[in-house]
This record gives C-alpha cells, sequence and structure tokens, in this order.
C-alpha cells in the first residue's frame, strides 16, 4: 500500500507531492489529464504566491519564463481608472497555467513522486467497518472496468469540482452566487499598459506590466498579456443552466468587450486565438466534516471567486499545509489532525477568505459597484491598498527583498 495517494496534479497536489517527497515518504499522483494540460485561469501568479513558491525552491523556471506583473489596473463604472503598483521590489508574475502546471509537476516527479497521467478517479474508498469512516484509497475507472488502489493517506486536490469531495458531501455549490467564467486567448488586444523597463520618475515602484480587472455591474472582467504575446481575458458573470448565451461563449465575450467604453477599441482587431473555455457554477463551499484518512487541498477544499487572483496561494499553501498533515498521520495517526490542519487553515486564510467574500458581494450589487466607483474616485489610496492586500503582497515584502 502506498503512503500517499495524491489524486490532481495541479498546483495543489504538485506542491504536496514536492513536500512529502523531500520527507522521504512514498507518493503515488495520478490525473485523468495528460500533461501539460491547459486550465482556465487569469494566469497571474501573484506576489504573495511567488514568495511561496521561491521559499520551497520552486519559482526558478516562473522567474525565468513569465513575465513581471508589477501591479494593478482596476477600472469601474463612470470611467474611473486607479492603478495600483506594489511596493518596491515586491512583484508578481504571469505564466500559462499549461507551463506552470507542468514545472511544478516536473519538480514533484524529480522529488521522487510516481505520477500517472489519464487516470480518472471515480470516488473514495470508505470503510465503514469500524467505529467512524476511514477512506483507504480510490475507486479509479479503466476501460475494463473499475479497480480499488489503496493508501494510507489520500490528498484530494482535484480542483473545483473535486469527484472525491462532492462524493462524500464534504463539498457542494452553494444556490449563491451561481457565477461562471469564460476564458479566451486573444491576438491583437491591445493591452492597456505597456512594459516599463523602467520605473519613471518615481523609483519606488517595480516596474513590469499590470495585471487589469474591470468591475461592472454584476460581472468583471479579468485581462493579463502573457509571454508569447498572447492576451488572457476571463469573464465572469452570473448565469443558470442552460443560459442560451453560453451556447456561443466567445461571441458573448466579444459583445461584451465591445460594448464597454473602457475596452472597445482595444477589442476592435482582436481575434480568438483558441477556443473559449468556459467553468462554472464557480463557488464551491467545503462543509469542514472531515473522514480520517483524507485530506483536502487546493479548491477541492473549496472556492470562492477568481476576482482576487489568489486561488494559487490557496492552492500552494494549502498544499503545503496538506502534506504536514499527512505527515502527522502517518507518523502519529489521525487524533487531533484535522483539527490542527483546520486551525492552521484559518490562521492563513481566514482574513483573505472573509476579503474574497465580501469583494464577491460587492460586484454582485450594481449599487454597490456604483457607489464604490465614486469612493475610488475620491480615494484611490483605498483601491490601492485593496490591490495590495489582493496581491497578498504583506507577505511578499521580506522574501523578495531577500531573494
Ligand atoms: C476564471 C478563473 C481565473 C482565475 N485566475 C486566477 C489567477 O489569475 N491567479 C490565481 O492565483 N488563481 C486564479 N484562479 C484560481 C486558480 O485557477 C485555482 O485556485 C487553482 O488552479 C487551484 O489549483 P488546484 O491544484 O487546487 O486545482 P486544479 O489546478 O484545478 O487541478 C486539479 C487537477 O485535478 C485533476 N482532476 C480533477 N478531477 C479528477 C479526477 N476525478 N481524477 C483524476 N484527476 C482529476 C484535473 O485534471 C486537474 O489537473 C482562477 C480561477 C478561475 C476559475
Amino acid at each position: 500500500m502506498i503512503d500517499v495517494l495524491i489524486v490532481g496534479a495541479g498546483p495543489a497536489g504538485a506542491v504536496a507531492g514536492v513536500v512529502l517527497a523531500r520527507a522521504g515518504v512514498g507518493v503515488r499522483i495520478v490525473d485523468r489529464a495528460t500533461f501539460p494540460r491547459e486550465k482556465l485561469c487569469g494566469d497571474t501568479v501573484n506576489p504573495g504566491t511567488l514568495a511561496r513558491l521561491k521559499s520551497l525552491g520552486l519559482a526558478a523556471g516562473i522567474e525565468a519564463r513569465g513575465l513581471r506583473v508589477a501591479g494593478m489596473l482596476v477600472t469601474g463604472e463612470r470611467g474611473v481608472a486607479i492603478e495600483g503598483r506594489y511596493p518596491d521590489g515586491v512583484y508578481g508574475r504571469a505564466i500559462v497555467r499549461r507551463d506552470l502546471d507542468w514545472q511544478l509537476l516536473q519538480a514533484a516527479i524529480d522529488a521522487g513522486c510516481q505520477f500517472e497521467a489519464g487516470v480518472t478517479v471515480r470516488g473514495a474508498v470508505v470503510n465503514d467497518d469500524r467505529p467512524g469512516r476511514v477512506v483507504s484509497g480510490v475507486t479509479i475507472g479503466a476501460k475494463r472496468g473499475e479497480h480499488r488502489v489503496g493508501a494510507r493517506v489520500t490528498i484530494a486536490a482535484d480542483g473545483r469540482r473535486s469527484t472525491i469531495a462532492f462524493g462524500l458531501g464534504l463539498a457542494r455549490h452553494p444556490d449563491r452566487p451561481r457565477r461562471w467564467a469564460i476564458g479566451v486567448y486573444f491576438e491583437n488586444f491591445i493591452t492597456g499598459v505597456r512594459p516599463r523597463s523602467d520605473p519613471g520618475p518615481d523609483p519606488g515602484l517595480t516596474p513590469g506590466i499590470l495585471g487589469e480587472m474591470h468591475v461592472r455591474r454584476g460581472r468583471y472582467i479579468g485581462v493579463a498579456p502573457t509571454p508569447g504575446g498572447l492576451t488572457n481575458v476571463c469573464l465572469v458573470r452570473p448565469s443558470r443552466p442552460g443560459d442560451a448565451e453560453l451556447r456561443d461563449p466567445a461571441a458573448l465575450l466579444l459583445r461584451e468587450l465591445r460594448r464597454d467604453p473602457l475596452l472597445r477599441d482595444r477589442a476592435a482587431d482582436a481575434r480568438t486565438a483558441g477556443p473559449p473555455v468556459v467553468l462554472g457554477p464557480l463557488a464551491v463551499d467545503a462543509a469542514g466534516a472531515t473522514i480520517d484518512g483524507l485530506l483536502l487541498a487546493g479548491d477541492a477544499a473549496g472556492f470562492i471567486d477568481p476576482m482576487t487572483g489568489d486561488g494559487l496561494r490557496f492552492a500552494v499553501r494549502g498544499g503545503e499545509l496538506a502534506a504536514a498533515a499527512a505527515l502527522r498521520a502517518l507518523e502519529h495517526g489521525w487524533r487531533g489532525v484535522h483539527d490542527r490542519l483546520a486551525a492552521e487553515r484559518r490562521a492563513e486564510f481566514g482574513t483573505k477568505w472573509r476579503f474574497n467574500r465580501a469583494l464577491r458581494a460587492l460586484v454582485a450589487s450594481p449599487r454597490a459597484v456604483d457607489t464604490a466607483a465614486l469612493g475610488a474616485r475620491l480615494a484611490p489610496a483605498a483601491v490601492r491598498r485593496v490591490i495590495a492586500h489582493a496581491g497578498d503582497c504583506h507577505l511578499a515584502g521580506p522574501l523578495m527583498a531577500n531573494g
């Protein structure tokens, strides 16, 4: 029986694998996809996430291949536009997920993890024969029937629609909000802010490109230049199953861009550079219930909203915390493991979860979006603080300065 089976080779699974394999534990990672694979994302590694990856020795490829992100441009209703640059020396990276996730997975394999692609997990194997349920591995679907794979610890890092967490009733989509995301790479999309090699007259500002967040009533559009020249554009809007407009998502996104006073000129000659990707409903609430033998990491442990661009930090740090919990369970048994992991996650993520929920609620209310736009015009410094908080800059400062 393998020590730890990790389902999902995204950032949460790969980072958990790195930490465990470095500690000398036997790890098998499985994923239904073949890597490198695409993943709908804004493609931005925020400063706090980048600093965490640096501290794990996993950032060299990202630093070499990603564009330096110096801050965010946030626009709102009534033409309000505020540029928030990160403090001196603090930056993120824009890198397509195909590259980022492949680099992290290779690091896990280099650290000693076994990896199997094209393996679809159907659910957890739960033993009910002792008091309390215990997960003892997973069921894998294969062409010639299903079979079981046993593990002392299973880590579900299988993303937002986690087969394992949903299957066990540990996660569900809340009734509200019901938002869908559409992501497209564009050619010829004019990026609003040119890369700056020179910080300009203010030496306290980091040079680099800006990510963009265009907040409109009930929806928002994220824009990020990526290495290679394509522009990543994601629209997040309310929707319901059967929404006729989602039948042609690229056309819907182009319509939204071309009716937007701040974006229409920039999108005038834009051409899609690949098929659109649609995901939804986005929000996932994890119940907080636990089962011995199983740990959740990354989006499988809950997902609030992509607006704040920090899902990768929850995935990377959540993968580390799940790995530490797995080590404790392997060494001392499961007593207290879940409680300690929950407390660590609350301590590290609790403030940010509340912040993310507040921003999500703001965007859902047309009146709040209008009021916020007015407030932003009057007090742009408040928006800059929000940008720095969304970027987890407080976690990045010391590490960036050292390395
Ligand atoms: C529109 C959008 C934009 C975003 N933009 C950003 C951003 O700019 N910055 C940021 O930090 N975050 C962003 N996020 C959030 C970020 O993408 C996620 O938080 C992050 O990908 C979570 O990583 P993960 O490893 O938990 O899951 P994933 O990256 O989703 O990986 C899960 C893996 O599990 C595999 N899998 C799933 N089911 C099974 C199964 N049954 N059997 C086997 N394998 C399985 C999948 O193939 C996948 O490889 C965005 C999210 C969305 C939706």
